[in-house]
């Protein structure tokens, strides 16, 4: 069975002069992929006798919604049932400047960082191209998405080959057409895959989950970085910025009396200055499972104006969706104890 919604354009057209059928059947497939159908039968324009055949040979993704919350800031977070069972979330948030959707890349995720709640299980498995594609064409169904940022459950850049494919169709002319301009990817800060994504000169924003500013604090909040070091991430980072010319966006949650103090606000300075990049605040989520506690709100604006007063470009992200734990994998974290808890 062929995955038709995880292949390029390029490749449906391949596919479909496979089984003798003109190339404007791929563009209408397509089309009908990013309207987000989830069978062969939606595809109206298609005759009946090839939806038949293709029912036969192929596949497309598919999701079912297993829960829908929407919370008092319009914030909506979809935990949405693969074929095989896996639960992701999805959340779309309202901005000033339009909708963006938060897709996963993985179901669970095995990264192991220790305020995350996505790792709790590890990894279930890869999404496919298509499963991530589906994500943004469902929720666009109900509102017209804009952004899409690649931050939900999962470590995109663990799943790359699917991911490249999945940031071209978002971008063909055929489908969405959603420019790379509109897109982020965030990780963990897995370097040899930043140094080959700098290699499709992708117009994305990256975004780099740093979290701390030395070896010391990330190693033990982080255990990616046992593997690569700060001082290997940022040299990645810096030819990411030259070759791409697009700048860095540094993630860093506010953990207290973790990652808060004024000594680490120095110390992240340091570490960015002269660097075009610009870092995002976020006090950490509360997940039941882990101990860290966000920041007071004096330590977190004191934070910020360190780094403002050191010339490094910061802000701190409205928190969207706390009513409804639409942060980082918590829905789909109690659904599997739900789930396990029936199971026993
Ligand atoms: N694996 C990727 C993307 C998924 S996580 C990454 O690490 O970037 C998306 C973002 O949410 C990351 O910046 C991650 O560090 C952050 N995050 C995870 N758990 C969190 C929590 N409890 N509170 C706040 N942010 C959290």
């Amino acid at each position: 069975m062929t995955d038709i919604s995880s292949l390029t354009y390029e490749e449906l057209c391949e596919f479909m002069k496979t089984l003798g059928e003109p190339e404007f059947r791929a563009k209408q497939i397509f089309e009908w992929l990013s309207k987000g159908v989830l069978s062969f039968n939606e595809m109206t324009n298609i005759p009946e006798t090839l939806r038949t055949k293709l029912e036969n040979i192929a596949i497309i993704a598919t999701i079912t919604v297993r829960k829908k919350l929407i919370d008092r800031d319009h914030t909506i977070k979809y935990l949405f049932e693969l074929c095989d069972g896996n639960l992701i979330e999805t959340v779309v948030m309202n901005y000033k400047h339009g909708k963006s959707v938060c897709i996963s890349s993985q179901a669970g995720c095995r990264m192991g960082c220790r305020f995350c709640a996505s790792t709790l299980s590890g990894k279930k498995r890869d999404l496919t191209a298509g499963e991530m594609l589906l994500q943004v064409s469902y929720v666009n169904k109900e509102n017209h998405i804009s952004n899409v940022v690649v931050m939900g459950v999962g470590e995109p850049l663990d799943n790359y080959d699917n991911l490249i494919i999945f940031l071209k169709n978002l971008k063909d002319e055929n489908g969405l057409n959603i420019s790379h301009r509109h897109v982020s990817v965030s990780t963990c800060g897995l370097v040899p895959q930043i140094n080959t994504l700098a290699k499709e000169n992708f117009q994305i924003t990256l975004s780099v989950s740093l979290h701390a500013p030395d070896d010391m604090t990330r190693n033990l909040i982080m255990p990616v970085n046992k593997k690569y070091n700060i001082k290997e991430l940022m040299t990645a980072c810096d030819s990411y910025f030259e070759k791409t010319g697009r700048r860095i966006s540094f993630e860093y949650i506010l953990i207290k009396n973790i990652n808060d103090t004024f000594t680490h606000a120095e110390k992240l300075s340091k570490l960015l200055k002269g660097k075009n990049c610009h870092v995002n605040l976020i006090p950490v989520n509360h997940v039941e499972e882990r101990n860290f506690l966000p920041s007071d709100k004096h330590s977190a604006n004191h934070f910020l104006e360190t780094l403002l007063k050191n010339h490094i470009n910061a802000t701190m992200r409205r928190t969207l969706g706390g009513g409804i734990n639409a942060s980082c994998g918590q829905l789909r974290s109690s659904e599997y104890k739900e789930f396990l808890k029936q199971k026993t």
